[in-house]
């Protein structure tokens, strides 16, 4: 495929020996009790990367008995002191970045710079957690009359369970692991069978950082019957879950057996709607960046955008040509922003959408096809743009989860809000307009978990994520992130003896 940006082999040096990543069961690091492993090969340069511990329902009941054992003395805990630990484990967390993003890189194929990237990231969000431990508090009620006063407490849920994708390992996990502890919970925590070296690492920082033993426990292995023990477990008192939705669905039917809570960060079909009085050269960047940031395998991708019919052509022409000079490559490159497909099945996948958009009438403006990358085996598909896109096509509707942009049109801002809404996702949503009434009224419609305006994936710890309808239950991040480790006890008291007894006489 000639005019795309690509980048060769870069020859580096990959490890050896493959990582050896095992389940940390009570302080304990062990192999699986029958001795079974899992491989897995780096997407980009097929070699194997780690051999990692695969668990079963015998480990995860041992995690889940040493977390359980644990709770007691961590709960216990003042914030002052969770907070010592998660900023211990911060600055772990950046001394061992290159180690930590090398092995992101390699299981996930996604670039070398992104994954230190994400890795100082994670150390963050486990400096933000550490202040929220201190800063926790409840309610008091001092009005409700003279004799009487109630508190509202927050006490830790109790034992978590904590299952992830393999889209960004160290980064997800962070999102949620700091935010229990410091509510003062335990966990069991299950990466996916994928990328499972980065959490195993973290288990190693856990315990430098001085955290007692099985306050958090990790249990390495498959869906079946690892996260799945998880979530039936009797012992587990609440499950938090980033992944696809269709097994968000199953866990929350599996943990309605057991009535517990559940949080769901799941998948999403982000549109952009872009308005001709718009930055346009803004607006194109980002749309660009939204589509291609971690080979689009991101459940914020902003994979539709809705453009305004008066200025698709030319927007179209200026997105295309900005595709062109995204470096495509060795995600061991430091001038690679687009790495590997996460599997061959994945590739796929991805193809099999842009072939069905074909056969329905869409058009392939740029790439539609699996890339080369010269001296490496791995996966790569193209940057792809598809032009004519109908809402009932399934490529604008289902999560493709590969560097694949759907390009729609529209003519009025009503019609903008129905497509942004035509779909069962509700995670995240943009709008390009310089007018603040067309931005204010589609961030009010437009049923969405977080709504960019004039920016696209702007995060931070302090600001709440999570998705509504199909996308997800409970938020991330933020005090509200850390409000879903937290349950809600009244204390009413009577402080005076005031009352004349119920019963008379
Ligand atoms: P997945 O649902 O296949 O797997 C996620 C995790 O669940 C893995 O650890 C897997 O082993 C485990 N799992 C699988 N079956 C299970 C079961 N029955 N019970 C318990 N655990 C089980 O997802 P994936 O392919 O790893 O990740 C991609 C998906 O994640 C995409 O849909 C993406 O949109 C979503 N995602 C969402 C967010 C968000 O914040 N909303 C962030 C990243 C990824």
């Amino acid at each position: 495929m000639t005019g795309l940006t690509l980048i060769a082999a870069t020859g580096a040096t990959l490890p050896d020996e493959p990582f050896r990543p095992r389940h940390l069961i009570a302080g304990q690091w062990c192999d699986s009790t029958d001795g079974a492993t899992s491989d897995r090969m780096s997407p980009a340069h097929g070699v194997l990367v780690s051999r990692a511990a695969r668990g079963g329902v015998a480990e995860v009941d041992a995690a889940v008995a040493a977390a359980r054992a644990a709770l007691p003395g961590w709960a216990a805990t003042s914030g002052k002191a969770r907070a010592a630990v998660l900023l211990k484990v911060a600055d772990l967390i950046e001394a061992n970045t290159e180690r930590m993003a090398l092995l992101e890189c390699l299981e996930t194929g996604k670039p070398i710079t992104q994954a230190r990237g994400e890795v100082s990231g994670a150390a963050d969000l486990w400096r933000y957690a550490a202040a929220l431990a201190r800063a926790q508090h409840g309610d008091s009620h001092n009005a409700l009359g003279p004799d009487m006063l109630a508190v509202v407490l927050k006490e830790p849920r109790g034992v978590v369970s904590v299952i992830t994708p393999w889209n960004f390992p160290i980064w997800i996990l962070s999102q949620k692991l700091p935010f229990a502890l410091a509510a003062g919970c335990c966990c069991v925590v299950k990466p996916s069978e994928m990328t499972p070296s980065t959490t195993a690492m973290l288990g190693e920082l856990l315990s430098q950082a001085g955290l007692p033993a099985g306050v958090v426990n990790i249990v390495l292995g498959f869906g079946q019957p690892v996260g799945s023990r998880m979530v039936s477990h009797p012992g587990v008192d609440m499950v938090t879950f980033t992944g696809s939705t269709k097994v968000g669905r199953a866990i929350a039917a599996e943990a309605a057996g057991s009535l517990k809570k559940v949080a769901l960060e799941l998948g999403g079909k982000n549109a952009q709607a872009i308005f001709p009085d718009a930055d346009l050269d803004s607006a194109a960047d980002a749309v660009v960046f939204g589509i291609y940031f971690n080979a689009g395998e991101c459940c914020n991708s902003g994979s539709r955008i809705l453009v305004h019919a008066d200025v698709a052509e030319a927007f179209v022409a200026r997105v295309v040509a900005l595709s062109a000079r995204v470096a495509f490559g060795d995600p061991l490159h430091p001038d690679t922003q687009v790495g590997a497909i996460v599997t061959p099945q994945h590739q796929a996948r991805i193809h099999g959408y842009v072939q069905a958009a074909q056969a329905a009438g869409a058009r392939v403006a740029l790439g539609g096809a699996p890339l080369r990358i010269e001296g490496l085996a791995g996966d790569f598909y193209a940057p792809t743009v598809v032009t004519g896109v109908t809402a009932d096509m399934a490529i604008a509707r289902e999560e493709v989860f590969g560097p694949v942009l759907s390009v729609l049109t529209f003519r009025t801002l009503d019609e903008a809000i129905r497509l942004a809404n035509d779909g069962s996702y509700g995670l995240s949503a943009g709008v390009w307009s310089e007018n603040v009434h067309t931005c204010l009224e589609f961030g009010r419609r437009v049923q969405a978990g977080t709504i960019w305006t004039n920016t696209w994936m702007d995060g931070f710890p302090e600001v709440t994520f999570g998705g509504m309808r199909q996308s997800g239950l409970g938020r991330e991040i933020g005090q509200y992130g850390l409000d879903e480790f937290l349950e809600v006890k009244s204390l009413v008291m009577r402080v005076g003896r005031t009352r004349a007894n119920w019963v008379r006489g």
